[in-house]
């Protein structure tokens, strides 16, 4: 059998290895992909979506150093919205839903067409390890992969176990085996493992549902893509329909809950908070008496379609059931029912920044494996384990991702400082340093890291440059020049007589003056293209704000130390979400600084609980004496 040889070997190709493997190969090193199927390669195991809030901002991170997921979720996108429209852009989300089988075309030509990647089909059965360090891999069927480093993403396929009603049978996800041999040889490694578990709804023959009586939700008109180097979409738009559960919906889960495998007692895993099933809802939120279902087609080519918001683990006789108790799916089939999966994690904890293992030299955990969910979480550790991993191959230092500069640094720090307690989303209250983080200038925070790695392609590293020159010119123009409040007023922009200089910037920072106000001052502007008048008035929008921001944190930082009192009554806190109120309940932080690392934290809650903390110490003061 031929021995193979790699500097960096990538087992699994889903999301978090599809990334890791062209991030690698991108950044010089010789990258061998072993992946069960590779007609599996990019599958999106749940919703056919990419981005959202929070989750957008990591595709465009990833899109800035030149990743895979932008651009296979523009070329196959058939509905793009961006999310907050109405507020800041500092947390609107794009978001795209998608074409199944056209992402995974995108995702597996992109990969076949990378330079110094190889993709072989296989399971890998065994670590080959001396001491302490990785030196490649060995397949079921005897094949030996050396390598000087090994990137783990095998996602929910570790011991994999999936839920029906009341049966059970291990499986990675549906129609795939798990991998066990793997898992016995991680047991040896003496890392804390866990067990994390999520579901998926069932999906319908969309020819059985009636559309004409449901409303419909359709695209933006002015859709907002992924990639910094894609225009416009490129295949057919659709919209989505939208019905509702209600009363007979609920009564129908409510009293077949026994029967549910997360509520039977079968499932011991922890599932994701922020995407329960339908079964969680009903429990939950028992007050309420509809929830929103959206009829997403997940497919130009075949009548698939996906109820968002309605994941279960019942047996299928009750969920075609309830399927049947909405209006327009009265008569509608499933074509697969939806179903729990549990499968093991490995404690981030055990990992350093670079995602790399601390106790074995050479070997990367990335994705689904490390407790997070979502493919924008595992695409993005993807591509933080596969540009480290390549420069490991050539003995060059690590690199680390800062809270400051982007959504992954918050994420990375997150997972390896903080661990998890149940599977790990992105949100955009997790980065305190949100107003400068935009998805919209993500290329500006990170393709010059891209270029100074390597890792991105000349054709991104021109468009980069160009656009950097563009806004550096209008940049130049807007603060080139101070206008008096008199010179301002003259041209139709109202303003305080306050005798104060502003530069062009300070005035776009002005609410309700239009980029378009400026031409009368600055003539020049006008000149600009759309593209940089848009960035620069979200800058200058952001301007004032980013300095208060950066002053708050740094008093932050310094009030880090200050206690809560005996008996600190954190569930009392008006304005803490009710999921914060109970873990500092069940943790009780002995200060700020114990209380900004609990999984879930935000700046405005620490920002609450500071103020409380303060008070009440002012009270004890004040009775004392
Ligand atoms: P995966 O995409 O699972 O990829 C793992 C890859 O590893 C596969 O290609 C597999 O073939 C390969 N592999 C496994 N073992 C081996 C081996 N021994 N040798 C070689 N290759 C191997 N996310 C959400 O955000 N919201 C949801 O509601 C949601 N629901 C989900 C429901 C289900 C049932 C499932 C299965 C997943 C769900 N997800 C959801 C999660 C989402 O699918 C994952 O977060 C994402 O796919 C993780 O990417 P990954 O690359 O870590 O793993």
């Amino acid at each position: 059998m031929k021995h193979l040889n790699a500097d960096v070997v990538v087992i699994g190709g889903g999301h978090a290895g599809t990334e890791a493997a062209s991030a690698a190969a991108r950044t010089g090193a010789n990258t061998i992909l072993v992946t069960l199927k590779i007609d599996k390669i990019g599958v999106m195991s749940c919703n056919p979506a990419i981005g959202g809030l929070g989750k957008g901002h990591l595709v465009r991170e990833i899109d800035a150093l030149d990743g895979v997921m932008g651009r296979a979720a523009d070329a196959a996108g058939i509905q793009f919205r961006l999310l907050n429209r109405r507020k800041g852009p500092a947390v609107q989300g794009p978001r795209a839903q998608a074409d199944r089988e056209l992402y995974r075309k995108a995702v597996l030509d992109n990969l076949q067409n990378q330079e110094r990647l190889t993709i072989v089909e296989g399971e890998v059965a065994e670590f080959l390890l001396g001491g302490n360090k990785i030196e490649g891999v060995k397949l079921a069927d005897g094949q030996e992969i050396s390598a000087k480093s090994v990137i783990l993403t095998t996602g929910t396929f570790l011991r994999g176990v999936i839920h029906i009603g009341e049966t059970s049978t291990p499986g990675g996800r549906m129609g795939d085996a798990p991998s066990v041999k793997l898992a016995e040889q991680i047991d040896g490694f003496d890392l804390l493992i866990g067990r994390l578990k999520t579901g998926t709804p069932p999906r319908l023959d969309g020819s059985t549902i009636d559309w004409s009586i449901l409303d419909q939700q359709p695209g933006d008109d002015d859709p907002t893509m992924f990639s910094f180097l894609s225009k416009h979409p490129v295949v057919r738009q659709i919209s989505c329909g939208i019905t509702h559960t209600n009363r007979r919906t609920h009564e129908i889960i409510s009293k077949n809950l026994g029967k549910s495998a997360m509520y039977g007692g079968r499932i011991d895993g922890v599932g994701p908070r922020y995407c329960p099933s339908i079964e969680d809802k009903i429990v939950r939120f028992a007050d309420k008496e509809s929830h929103q279902v959206f009829l997403e087609p997940e497919s130009l080519s075949n009548n698939t379609v996906y109820p968002n918001g309605v994941s279960t683990s019942l047996p299928e006789d009750v969920q075609l059931a309830y399927i049947n108790s909405m209006v327009g799916l009265e008569e509608a089939v499933i074509l697969q029912p939806g179903y729990a999966i549990e499968y093991d994690y490995v404690d981030p904890r055990a990992l350093n920044a670079s995602l790399n293992l601390k106790s074995i030299q050479g070997l990367y955990l990335a994705g689904q494996i490390n407790g997070t969910t979502g493919y924008e979480e595992a695409g993005a550790q993807g591509l933080v384990a596969g540009i480290n991993a390549a420069l490991e191959s050539r003995g060059s230092t690590p690199l680390y991702f800062s809270r400051a500069e982007s959504y992954i640094g918050v994420m990375i720090d997150d997972l390896v400082t903080r661990g998890v307690s149940e599977p790990y989303r992105m949100f955009t209250s997790r980065a305190e340093f949100r107003l400068s983080l935009r998805a919209d200038n993500a290329d500006q925070r990170l393709t010059p890291l891209g270029i100074e790695l390597g890792c991105v392609s000349s054709n991104r590293k021109d468009v980069f440059l160009d656009k950097r020159d563009r806004l550096t010119v209008g940049m130049n123009m807007l603060m080139g020049s101070t206008f008096t409040p008199k010179e301002i007023e003259s041209c139709g922009i109202s303003i305080k007589q306050d005798g104060k200089k502003r530069s062009g910037l300070d005035i776009l920072a002005f609410p309700d003056v239009e980029f378009s106000d400026l031409h009368c001052l600055i003539p020049d502007s006008e000149e600009l293209d759309d593209e940089v008048k848009l960035q620069l008035s979200r800058d200058a929008l952001y301007a004032n704000y980013i300095t208060r921001q950066q002053r708050d944190i740094d008093a932050m930082q310094k009030e880090e130390r200050v206690e809560f009192p005996k008996g600190f009554g954190f569930s009392e806190i008006p304005g803490l979400s009710n999921e914060l109120r109970t873990k500092l309940e069940r943790y009780r932080p002995e200060n700020m600084a114990q209380a900004a690392k609990i999984d879930g934290m935000t700046p405005s809650a620490l920002t609450l609980l500071l103020y409380h903390a303060k008070k009440r110490a002012s009270e004890s003061k004040a009775t004392a004496t």
